[in-house]
């Protein structure tokens, strides 16, 4: 089931009072629902000693966002520079985060150590040369290749541009040790949106063997694995939530096991992004338009600059539209953006409670890979992000774009280069 029962409760009593206070569109994020479920995480790994979670920063990078994910003891898990900084102003320091960058300029390396540093997790044997000043701790990317396969949306890891192979692997540590790693850890991430739980176990499984492995032939141990995020939401109606429960028993076994054949276990962490906040919020638009040619159309404020996934993936966002029953009249629709794309869809042929225009329609699941997503194509500009407290009061955790942000970049004075002069 998308949105959970809690957050409608929260939400839809007051959501017309929020459009008529912020304007539309905007997306909203549940403190209440976000901390539940970390809560809930936490406690499912409990038995696993050192267990943590390192937020995905890339899937909803707001910096009160983090600052719920900090309260609750998780890291963070950045990518690029600016991820990395936001993380840096929130108080994320050394272990607490964690830079998984691939493809990396050797200037992100030198800013990645400065600060206070983080946990470098290195995607390639390559690069090992190209890092300026070698950490003691490292990490490195696996990616098992022919080993695993399964997961529908990352596809097949042989076709994936991550990480160091299975060939690679011991290889990879001996090298960091000879250039001075004396801690080591071992990550992975072989799966996006995946509701099987047993796929997560599978690849726990996996990174412990790899352990196990290198330790054999390198005499290294590990002081942590990273089963890395891709855990699963239910988008559908019909479909069910990944199976957190089952997920911790059995991992929790895999490393019980683990402890009685080598005598010491790794900590486990893992960077989830999706499973911590995508059904914790939504996108609230206003239907201004109807428009009835070879289908019927419901053209809303909101367009996918706000909303990428329906356009790039295909993707299913569950929608209702506020203070109509469930019982009631219904209709065929594509609903619409504004922008000059086809694809500018946020559904497709969707039945749906019939609309007037000035409804709301809240679109399910934006809490992760939404707004982040967004872009500024055809002048299109990104909507603002509110927070509903837990006390009940509504934060601006981000202001829509305007015309100047717009403009920002470009360069209005003439400034030119003319190669070949000397
Ligand atoms: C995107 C990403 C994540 C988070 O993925 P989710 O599907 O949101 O859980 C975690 N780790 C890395 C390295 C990523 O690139």
């Amino acid at each position: 089931m998308p949105m959970s029962q809690g957050f409608k409760e929260r939400l839809f009593p007051i959501v017309e009072q929020l459009a008529e206070h912020y304007g539309t569109p905007f997306h909203v994020y549940d403190e209440a629902g976000i901390r539940e479920n970390g809560e809930k995480l936490k406690k499912a790994f409990s038995a696993i000693t050192g267990f943590r979670e390192y937020y995905a920063v890339k899937a909803l990078p707001n910096p009160r966002i983090l600052q719920l994910m900090k309260e609750m003891g998780f890291g963070f898990d950045c990518s690029s520079i600016p991820e990395l900084k936001m993380s840096r102003e929130l108080g994320g320091q050394g272990e607490d985060i964690m830079f998984t960058s691939n493809n990396t300029d050797p200037v992100e390396f030198q800013l990645a150590a400065a600060e206070g540093g983080c946990v470098l997790n290195l995607d390639d044997i390559s690069l090992i040369d190209k890092v300026p000043e070698f950490p003691e701790l490292i990490c490195f990317r696996y990616n098992p290749g022919p080993r695993r396969t399964g997961n529908v949306i990352i596809g097949n890891p042989v076709e994936a541009k991550y990480g160091v192979t299975h060939e690679q692997v011991v290889e990879a540590y001996r090298k960091a040790r000879q250039r001075g790693a004396k801690r080591f850890g071992l990550h992975t991430m072989v799966a996006s949106n995946e509701l099987d739980y047993s796929y997560m176990v599978e690849t726990a499984r996996m990174v412990l063997e790899i352990t196990a492995l290198v330790e054999q032939e390198l005499g290294i141990r590990f002081e942590f694995v990273n089963i890395g995020g891709g855990f699963g939401i239910p988008y559908q109606p019909e479909q069910a939530p990944l199976d957190i429960d089952s997920m911790s028993r059995e991992i929790i076994a895999q490393f019980d096991a683990f402890r009685q054949q080598h005598g010491y276990v790794p900590r486990m962490y893992m960077e989830s992004g999706r499973y911590m906040t995508g059904p914790h919020g939504c996108l609230v638009t206003r239907a201004i338009n109807h428009k009835d040619t070879y289908r019927k159309y419901v053209g809303v404020d909101a367009c996918m600059s706000a909303l990428m996934r329906p356009a790039l993936y295909d993707a299913y966002h569950h929608i209702d539209v506020i203070g109509k029953p469930e019982q009631g009249p219904t209709e065929v629709y594509d609903v619409v953006g504004s922008l000059c794309e086809n694809n500018d869809k946020f559904a497709v042929q969707r039945e749906l409670p019939e609309i007037a225009e000035g409804d709301l329609l809240v679109l399910h699941d934006t809490g992760a890979h939404g707004h982040a997503m967004g872009f500024q194509y055809n002048g299109r500009l990104r909507p603002k992000e509110l927070l509903l407290r837990v006390d009940g009061s509504v934060e601006l955790i981000r202001r829509e774009e305007n015309m100047d942000d717009y403009f920002a970049t470009l360069q209005f004075e003439e400034d030119s280069f003319t190669p070949g002069a000397s």
